[in-house]
This record gives structure tokens, sequence and C-alpha cells, in this order.
């Protein structure tokens, strides 16, 4: 059974540990995501954006490939259906789809005062029916399906007026971006994350672009605050280089081994094992019944 994310993410900032959110793109992402979690007993935030969702055909599809593995593979771990980096519009779609948890991603709002207004309906809706959601201050930046931004700080002040609105988890830009980081990255900036951390209590707190983040810089910001990281590019990049190991050996010219299930099993093993190194780094092996 699918639930919402307030509990594990709460358990996670009370034991400072994290959580990674890792994205789906298709019924193996999803299949080996999970598997990972099982495995090693982690609470799960599985996520799917708008660009993948379109890609799957639509949230309800994601929704019940979701659902449906859940039950048919007996998973015992708690996992959350969350919508990574949601329009105001796709969150309406994604409560109707069945996901148990959403991001409205109202940073990219003509002003703030309309993130607050939207995320404060958003907040109402959702909690009337047991959804968890993410909010969002300031850009974070690189490219997520389209959006982009310039690695921006957010304003502690804003965090604070976002998380007054009884959001369950918010995703502020501590310095990180999407995708692949540039070479003169600057790192990430604690001292922006403790302003916020001071403001907002015990609100769990995300970071995006978790790909490309030294391991260190990560666990310290877990052990400020941070309770999800979300994980997308990584994952990508663990399919992309089996996949191409397994061409470059000429392996899809042997046998049957142009069979899409042989096909595709390097790369689904690559993502489990992937998934399963990040669990640990971030702490949450065996937090599957905190
Ligand atoms: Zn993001």
């Amino acid at each position: 059974m699918l639930v919402n994310a307030t509990a594990m993410l709460q358990s996670a900032e009370k034991g400072h540990y994290g959580l990674g959110a890792f994205n789906t793109n298709n019924l193996e992402w999803a299949s080996s995501i999970l598997d990972a979690a099982e495995e090693l007993q982690s609470p799960l935030i599985i996520q799917c954006t708008g660009g993948a969702a379109k890609w799957q055909t639509s949230f309800k599809v994601v929704a019940d490939i979701v659902k449906d593995l859940v039950e048919a593979k007996n998973i015992t771990v708690p996992v959350a259906l969350h919508l990574d980096h949601g329009s105001y519009e796709q969150v309406f779609q994604c409560i109707d789809a069945g996901f148990t948890s959403v991001m409205y991603d109202g940073s990219h709002e003509e002003t703030f005062d309309l993130n607050l207004q939207r995320t404060e309906e958003i907040v109402k809706l959702a909690h009337s029916k047991g959804i968890s959601v993410e909010a969002e201050v300031g850009g974070i930046g690189g490219v997520e399906d389209g959006v982009a931004s310039a690695g921006e700080l957010a304003d502690p002040q804003q965090c604070k007026a976002i998380a007054d609105l009884g959001v369950d988890f918010l995703a502020c830009g501590i310095g990180n971006i999407h995708g692949v980081y540039p070479a003169d990255w600057q790192g990430l900036s604690f001292d922006r994350l403790a302003e916020i951390k001071a403001l907002t209590g015990d609100l769990p707190l995300v970071l995006h672009g978790g790909t490309g983040i030294p391991v260190d810089q990560i666990q310290k910001a877990i052990s400020l605050g941070i309770c999800k990281i979300n994980v997308n590019t990584d994952l990508q990049l663990a399919f992309a280089a089996a996949t191409r190991k397994y061409i470059e050996e000429g392996k899809d010219q042997q046998g049957k081994g142009y069979d899409p299930r042989k096909l595709l099993k390097p790369g689904r093993d690559a993502i489990v094992e992937r998934t399963k190194e990040l669990i640990q780094e971030f702490g949450s092996e065996g937090k599957a019944w905190n």
C-alpha cells in the first residue's frame, strides 16, 4: 500500500538521516527502485515529473504501475508516490490520479505572493485527502523539464512564510543545481541551510539536484536538516553506462541478445545497485519501521 511522505520524513528529521526520492521513467525504473528499497528495508519516495508521466502516457498510468508493482512484488516497506516539480494544474491531476504526495513548485510564479496563495490552497485540498505537500522557495540551478534558473539561494524569510502555511516538507535552494554540476561549482552553502533551518524548526527540508554533490557535502547537509534528497540524473547515468557497455561489447548481436529483456537487464541491475548505494549514503537503510 502506498502512504504519504509525511511520517517517513518526520522520522528522518528526528533521526538525522536522509531519504532518497528517486525519479521513475517507466516500469523497469519503478521496479528496480522498489527492489533496492525492499532489500535494504528503507522507506521510499518514488517520484515522477510531468515530462516522465507524459512519456508513460499519464499520471494515472504512473500511479497504476507503481501501485500494482508494490502489491504484486509484496513490497513491505512504506512507499510514497510523489509528484516532482508539479505545476498548479499538475498537482490537481496527480491528486485525482492516486499520487500520495505532491510537490507544487511555485518558485517560477510571477510573484512570491502567488506562490504563497497557491501553496496555501493546495495544502488545504491535499491535507483533506491525506496527501503530503512539498513546496519550493527560490530558484534552484540547472534545468528540469525545460525550467531553468541560475543557482540562487533561497531567502530564509520566504522559507519561513511558506513553512507557516503547513507544508509537509520544503525545497530551498542552498547552491544546488539540477543535472550535471559545472567544474567551477562553489559547493553547497551550509550557512544558508543553517539560517533556513533556524527559522523553519523541525520542518523536513529537501535537497534537489542530488547528482554530483560530493557525498561528504550531502551527509553534512543531512546533519543540518536535509531529509529528502532528489535523485534523477544519477540513475539515468547508471542506466546509460550499463546499456552502453552491453552494446559496445557486442552482446546485443550474440544469440538472442537483442531481446529487450536481455537488452534492458544490465541497466535495470545498475539502477538497483546504484539506488542501494545511495540509500546507504543517505543513512536510511533499515529505517522502514522507524
Ligand atoms: Zn528538483
